[in-house]
């Protein structure tokens, strides 16, 4: 088999792969690292960086790829005349993988969620990993340790290429428009590719699913004769079964067994999606059986990682929060949703197709000051510019704080979450979120 792609998901599989006799050859496009020369090397696989298509062997009879790997790559659409399987390391994975699968996808949340339920897992006292898009290997994970369970964290990339595998739980966050450049603008075929989760799941099988989402509700009942169980999570509605809440109470009924788990104002991650979040977390650990008195513990201690709604610090009574990770509009809504305090608002970037006009409601209540960090912000300003009282543009984390800081006021919020990738000006997000905590740091 050939893997495309040496990164950390091709180098597990080539791992899992060698581990099982299974004749495996590395390609990448550009040089492999030294560090993952040695990899391979230790484990004795073969591999190619740059040129190597004239090299490719058509004994070759399945292809792994990496995710983030176009469609229309060379290699891909060689496998693709030659009618031969081209899978994701996700699918690889589980053919050699006996621990039960709690898989979790959606356009925001997912790692959130996945880490949510990992670490109730932990508590609870199973041995449990959280791989996939979250950066661990799947693979790498199957070939060196035994687990109960895995918590996979799925892209639609990953998705589209998944056709055997089946997961014992699945979690399907939200849908809302985002990588539309990588699906041709199709909305359809992106959500589509979301739902291919919960392919091959039988009855035995549970969805957990957001009740609150039109997109999700409406596919479920364009698919009623779909034989796996039903958990709906709604912060909106009273449900008979699922999680909703009830004065303030978060409720689980699974199986006809209904628990008051913990009141809302326990969640160590605040915020109308955190609540969502935690509440399908909570619904996938009962159906495991775990006890309530675990499920809140947990989730009432639980640290999420960085770049989500993080406090950075609090100077001269500005709260600096961190949320870099916001990507898309549909994050920042959140973010912008669970402000308490007047608002500045750091945001821009690069703009995948960004519609701010769902944005205006919210910014109108809670925003005072926006300071543009990115070097297009032209539909910022023509949304904006008018609505909020200061107007400012920046091209450094640095510069952006700076002004922050110069026109918030004490009990202010200074929010850092673009809406936007932040390859103009950044390496990636995780870098625009250290340099704006430097810069806070600086201050
Ligand atoms: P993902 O792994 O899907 O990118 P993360 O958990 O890393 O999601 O969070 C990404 C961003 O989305 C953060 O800014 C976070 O505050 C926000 N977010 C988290 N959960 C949700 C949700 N359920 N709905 C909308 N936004 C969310």
């Amino acid at each position: 088999m050939m893997v495309l792609g040496a990164g950390k998901s091709g180098i597990g599989a080539a791992i899992l792969a060698k581990k099982n006799n299974i004749d495996v050859v590395v390609c990448d496009d550009s040089n492999i690292s030294n560090k993952n020369i040695e990899i391979l090397n230790n484990h004795n696989i073969k591999w190619y960086e740059n040129e190597y298509m004239s090299s490719v062997s058509s004994e070759n009879d399945l292809l792994v790829v990496s995710p983030g790997i176009e469609d229309n790559h060379p290699l891909i659409k060689y496998f693709d005349n030659k009618l031969k399987p081209i899978i994701s390391e996700v699918e690889f994975a589980s053919y050699f993988c006996n621990a039960k699968k709690i898989c979790v996808t959606g356009t925001n949340g997912k790692t959130t969620t996945s880490l949510m339920v990992t670490y109730i897992l932990k508590q609870a006292g199973f041995k449990v990993k959280a791989v996939g898009n979250i950066g661990e290997s799947y693979a790498l994970s199957v070939a060196l340790e035994d687990n109960d369970y895995y918590v996979i964290e799925l892209s639609s990339f990953q998705l589209d290429r998944m056709y055997d595998f089946k997961a014992d739980i699945s979690i399907i966050l939200n849908i809302t428009p985002d990588h539309l450049d990588r699906y041709n603008q199709n909305f359809t075929k992106y959500s589509e590719s979301k739902f291919r989760i919960i392919q091959n799941m039988t009855k035995d099988d549970h969805l957990i699913y957001n009740h609150d989402d039109k997109v999700i509700c409406s596919w479920i009942s364009e698919h009623k004769e779909s034989k796996y169980l039903l958990n709906p999570v709604s912060i909106q509605k009273s449900l008979q079964n699922g999680s909703w809440i009830e004065k303030e109470q978060i409720k689980i009924s699974i199986n006809n067994k209904k628990q008051t788990i913990m009141s809302i104002h326990q969640l160590a991650q605040q915020g109308k999606h955190n609540l969502f979040n935690s509440m399908a977390a909570g619904v996938a650990a009962r159906v495991l059986d775990i006890r309530k008195e675990i499920i809140r513990d947990s989730l009432s201690d639980f640290k999420n990682v960085e770049h989500r709604l993080e406090e950075v610090a609090k100077i001269h009574g500005i709260n600096f929060i961190n949320d870099s990770k916001a990507t898309n509009v549909n994050s920042t809504w959140y973010a912008l949703e669970s402000m308490q305090q007047p608002t500045i608002w750091i945001v821009g970037g690069v703009d995948k197709g960004n519609d701010y006009s769902v944005l205006e409601g919210l910014v109108k209540q809670k925003v005072l000051g926006i300071v543009c960090l990115g070097k297009d912000n032209t539909k910022i300003k023509e949304t904006f510019g008018e609505i909020v009282e200061s107007f400012y543009e920046s091209k450094s984390a640095e510069h952006a704080v700076q002004i922050s800081y110069r026109i918030a006021k004490k009990g202010y919020n200074v929010l850092l979450s673009p809406a936007c990738a932040s390859f103009d000006l950044f390496k990636n997000y995780e870098d625009r979120g250290h340099q704006f905590k430097n810069a806070v740091r600086a201050l």
